[in-house]
């Protein structure tokens, strides 16, 4: 299964929203910032499930998986496909939602 490797303002723009505006790549950008918003509310429920994969969403509906790893870039696991993938830059971003716990 491939890994995606993504560096998050690939797919922002200078104001920092999601920068490309059809197509494949804004499926993809807004799985990517979706999976950023997920993995970086602390404060979420146990039981709020993460965004639906954005490989198999037609066939299988999968939900992926987020987390954090030991290098600080969020990484993420469909658990119908097996399609995992690794965010780096996504910290101080809109769907950055940990600001401020990181310094305390
Ligand atoms: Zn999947």
């Amino acid at each position: 299964m491939p890994i995606y490797s993504i560096n998050l303002t690939h797919y922002l723009d200078d104001m920092g929203l999601i920068e490309p505006k059809r197509g494949p790549a804004r499926k993809m950008a807004e799985f990517l910032t979706a999976v950023v918003a997920h993995a970086s509310d602390f404060d979420r429920p146990e039981e709020i499930p993460g965004p639906v994969c954005f490989r198999c969403r037609k066939r299988d509906q999968g939900i992926v998986d987020t987390g954090i790893n030991e290098d600080w870039a969020i990484v993420w696991q469909c658990v119908a496909c097996n399609t995992q993938g690794q965010i780096s830059n996504w910290e101080g971003t809109f769907w950055d939602l940990s600001s401020g716990l990181e310094s305390n």
